[in-house]
């Protein structure tokens, strides 16, 4: 490949062809594939620094490349990126979702935000880094993950579990964030510090058998499961203003008015009134704990009352809060129904980095230069990604990417596992030259 100072046809090719072995994950073992992708990263990065692939199942590989640092009391830094994608469906799209296709400066394809986009930068970065002779003081990893899309089973999960050494590093920068938020005082750059948690629940709602054509009187589980519905999707709990939240609001300069209003937890649902829906539920989201019904099953035949129902309930928690915590809320929401269901949960709790560490300045110093006159606010993500097994094990992990001004952070929220899902190439030049400049500027 010829080499040009503008990463942008290379970062191109590569997310293309990163697209096109569509290492699409649909949550079972047998899915994903990202050997293809492994194959294909090692390809490109051949001669750059030491490389190991771990493959915990058949076709599920991940791929370590490490500079290897000069002083081992230097800190070390991860640049990682997930291979495989969602499941597609094409009736929505466009556009062949693994064609990868370019048209107007955008590439088109499954996984263009998701973060193909960030994978294919940061190999560009690391190759364009060691071919210009780059030699760390703290060593440099790029990490070609699996299984990110199913909860890291087979990837990062497993990777901190079997091979910690392997792929430890002190820092460790993945997706997302990074799209500029128009403000009076310039753009902002999102970091995302913290995840929330998943607190997902089964409820079980028990009743009396009985015949369908006599229902007076009857203790039909369908019945009072659809109360306990109810209570959820009306459930309000209260207004939590944590630090990352309290330091996005203030760093975006809004009028005082409504900074007031969103750091104040009895106005801030009515200053949600005035935001547009998308925001206004991301921004619930990030200072609530959620409860979404998402599942129901029940009854057997339509002359039967059925005696047994069971919900699933999406339930979110917010940093610092315990499953006790949650467990507490979720009976609060049933009230005198919380006595006559089970509930079982599962905990994977919200995890958290610092915001203030020497990645936080490094991003600062680096951003103010590839984007002028912007600035960085945390911020907290709804879902999870592969971070919060490397905070758990004790690194600072963020989120982190650069995008240009073509890519809103509407349209970039909407793609992400959407239809049509595309970015464009100035995107992928910039978040190039930013993993670039990061890797100089904190380990080298
Ligand atoms: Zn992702």
């Amino acid at each position: 490949m010829s080499r040009t100072d503008d990463p942008t046809s290379e970062v191109t090719d590569l997310l293309q062809l990163l697209i096109r072995n569509r290492c699409v994950n649909d949550g079972s073992i047998a899915s994903g594939d990202e050997t293809r992708s492994v194959e294909l990263l090692a390809g490109y990065l051949a001669g750059v620094g030491d490389h190991e692939v771990y493959e915990p199942q058949p076709g599920r590989q991940s791929l370590v490349v490490k500079l290897e640092g000069t002083d081992p009391d230097a800190p070390s830094l991860m640049l990682m990126g997930h291979t495989d994608v969602v499941p597609v469906n094409p009736d929505g799209w466009s556009r062949d979702p693994f064609a990868a296709s370019v048209e107007d400066g955008f590439v088109w394809g499954r996984g263009a935000v998701d973060m193909l986009n960030l994978t294919a930068s940061q190999a560009v970065a690391l190759r364009r880094l060691a071919d210009s002779g780059f030699c760390p003081r703290g060593t440099l990893i790029f990490l070609a993950v699996a299984d990110e899309e199913a909860l890291g089973t087979w990837g990062a999960h497993w990777l901190l579990e079997h091979q910690r050494d392997a792929v430890y590093a002190d820092y460790v920068l993945t997706e997302s964030g990074g799209f500029q938020i128009p403000t009076s005082e310039g753009p902002r750059l999102p970091v995302l510090v913290a995840e929330k948690g998943t607190f997902w629940s089964t409820i079980r709602v028990h009743g009396t058998p009985g015949h369908g054509s006599q229902p007076f009187r009857t203790d039909n589980a369908l019945v009072t499961a659809a109360e306990v519905v109810r209570r959820i999707a009306d459930y309000r709990p209260q207004t939590q203003i944590h630090e990352s939240w309290r330091k996005f609001v203030e760093g975006m300069h809004f009028d005082p008015g409504v900074t007031a209003a969103l750091l104040d937890p009895e106005h801030f649902t009515d200053a949600l009134a005035e935001v547009p829906i998308g925001l206004a539920r991301h921004w619930h989201a990030c200072t609530h704990t959620t409860f979404a019904p998402t599942v129901a099953h029940g009854g057997t035949k339509t002359n039967m009352i059925p005696d047994h129902v069971e919900l699933q309930v999406d339930v979110r928690t917010l940093p610092g809060q315990t499953g006790e915590e949650a467990t507490a809320l979720l009976r609060d929401a049933l009230g005198d129904l919380a006595d006559a269901v089970e509930i079982d949960s599962n905990d994977d709790p919200s995890t958290a980095s610092p915001i203030d560490t020497p990645l936080w300045d490094t991003l600062a110093r680096t951003t103010a230069r590839l984007c002028e006159g912007s600035a960085l606010v945390p911020s907290l993500m709804t879902g999870g990604t592969d971070n919060r097994f490397f905070r758990r094990a004790g690194s600072v992990g963020y989120g982190f990417g650069l995008f240009s001004r073509r890519l809103a952070y509407e349209d970039y929220a909407v793609m992400f596992h959407g239809n049509d899902e595309r970015v464009d190439q100035e995107s992928l030049a910039l978040s190039t030259r930013l993993w670039e400049a990061v890797a100089r500027d904190l380990v080298g």
